[in-house]
């Protein structure tokens, strides 16, 4: 079956197809919906639900401090349907030499291609991790280790199974750092809710690298181990996780003997990797994340744009890798909305994508947080603060005031 793309198709017009209604695609249709005119192309933008979800809150939903429909929205509220059609459905396979997408229920053929799907969790290969532990990578993910973790403590009177109150977080990157300061305060409830002595849960962080958030300014990760620390979490250093098993972890130093955590959740936190609908796409990529040309555009390809976790950016100052950000992704989205609009218009001065790094902060539950923004270190309240802005222009930047107002944080203090 060929999807239809509605009203009156001008044959004359260029189709420019959008995959993923993530930070990236979802900035690339609103910005190219405001670009061009209705007769100027048709925009198709394609996602596997009929909402965006904020990713970067899923650690929220994931703890269980935020519900799993405050980190979402309709997909449709936010888009002009006269200039995009939305097509609710999941990629299979992209043809790029015959420049078409497979979906579930259909194929959609593409002048132009956005391949804006994301990231998967990473991991490494080690043994157990994908069948025994939980990554926090999408809603339904956040929901059902939320319910995990309220089921291992609703049930932990049953059995006085020690190994239920006990959760390990693999990766003390900015993600499992995060999600540590949800649990934080979501354990007390739990523990008040399901009459559990709270002395009893053990909460472990495992990191390979020899400090918590590596690279990372010293003294605000200092701040933030001494915060976590004082609320019951246990840093373990310089060890990798090895294995993970149905009874929970097995983690090692280096020419150490391998330690046994048990432990009824554990979530794994410990890399991304870029979305595997890549790797079968005919595009050169390293762990699905494709080095893109300065404009974005995918090596070999002129009428390929790949953006967010997908697409890998140097930084040339360092020669290594931008980190994927939705902060890039959004500014990416901008750039490669600018370029399609020229190349519709026969320009050829494509913009160069440089980013524009304005900060990096981390949150410690809903008001704490570490960061650097604009070169200036901020921890606390401070910090918190300037984390719910980011959060709220996020919005703003995709869906205007309406949106920010309907979805954003506003608890301050
Ligand atoms: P996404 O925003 O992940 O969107 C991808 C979209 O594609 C989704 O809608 C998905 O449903 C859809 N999709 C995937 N596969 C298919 C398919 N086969 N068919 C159809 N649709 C599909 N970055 C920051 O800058 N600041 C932060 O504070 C921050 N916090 C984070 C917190 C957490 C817990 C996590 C996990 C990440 C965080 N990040 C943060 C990183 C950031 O979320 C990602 O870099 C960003 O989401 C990437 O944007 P994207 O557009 O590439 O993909
Ligand atoms: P990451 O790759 O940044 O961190 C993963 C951590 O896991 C690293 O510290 C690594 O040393 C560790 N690790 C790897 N293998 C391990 C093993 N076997 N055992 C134990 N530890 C191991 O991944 P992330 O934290 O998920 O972040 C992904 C991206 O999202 C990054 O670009 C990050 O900047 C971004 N992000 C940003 C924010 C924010 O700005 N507030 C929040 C979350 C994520």
């Amino acid at each position: 079956m060929k999807l239809q793309t509605k009203g009156k198709i001008n044959l004359l017009k260029p189709k420019i197809v959008i995959l993923g209604a993530g930070y990236g695609g979802l900035m690339t249709a609103t910005k190219l919906q405001k670009a061009l005119g209705v007769n100027e192309a048709d925009i198709v933008l394609v996602n596997k639900n009929d909402y965006h979800y904020e990713t970067t809150w899923l650690h929220e939903a994931s703890a269980g401090t935020l519900h799993h429909d405050r980190v979402r929205y309709d997909i449709k509220n936010v888009l002009d349907r006269n200039k995009v059609e939305f097509v609710q459905d999941t990629v299979i396979e992209i043809k790029s030499e015959e420049k078409k997408v497979l979906l579930e229920k259909g194929e959609l053929a593409y002048d132009y291609l956005v391949i804006a799907l994301g990231g998967e969790s990473e991991t490494f290969g080690i043994k157990g991790l994908k069948e025994h532990a939980f990554s926090i990578v999408n809603v339904n993910a956040a929901r059902t280790i939320r319910e995990h973790i309220e089921y291992q403590f609703s049930t932990y009177s049953m059995d006085q199974d020690e190994s239920k109150l006990t959760i390990v977080v693999g990766g003390a990157g900015f993600t499992g750092i995060e999600f540590l300061g949800e649990l934080v305060e979501r354990v007390p409830k739990l523990c008040q809710e399901y009459d559990i002595d709270q002395s009893k849960v053990k909460m472990y962080c495992v990191e390979a690298s020899p400090t918590v958030l590596p690279g990372f300014d010293p003294e605000l990760v200092k701040y933030a181990v001494s915060f976590l620390e004082g609320k019951g979490v246990e840093f373990i250093i310089s060890s990798a996780i090895k294995e993970c098993t149905p009874e929970g972890i097995i983690h090692g130093k280096a020419d150490e003997e391998p330690q046994e955590i048990k432990a009824g959740t554990v979530v794994w936190a410990a890399g991304v990797r870029g979305n595997s609908i890549i790797e079968t796409a005919g595009i050169e990529s390293m762990r699905a994340r494709v080095k893109v040309e300065p404009d974005l555009r995918a090596p070999g390809f002129d009428n390929i744009f790949i953006i967010g976790d997908c697409a890998l950016v140097i930084n040339e100052e360092i020669n290594r890798p931008y980190p994927p950000t939705a902060q890039i992704a959004m500014q990416q989205g901008i750039s490669v909305a600018k370029n399609i609009s020229k190349l519709i218009r026969n320009q050829s001065d494509l913009e160069k994508f440089v980013p524009d790094i304005k900060g990096t902060v981390c949150s410690l539950g809903d008001h704490n947080a570490i960061g650097v923004v604009y070169g200036k270190k901020l921890v606390g309240t401070p910090a918190s603060f300037m984390k719910k802005v980011i959060d709220n222009r996020s919005l703003f930047m995709i869906g205007g005031i309406s949106l920010m107002l309907k979805k954003g944080k506003f608890n301050f203090i």
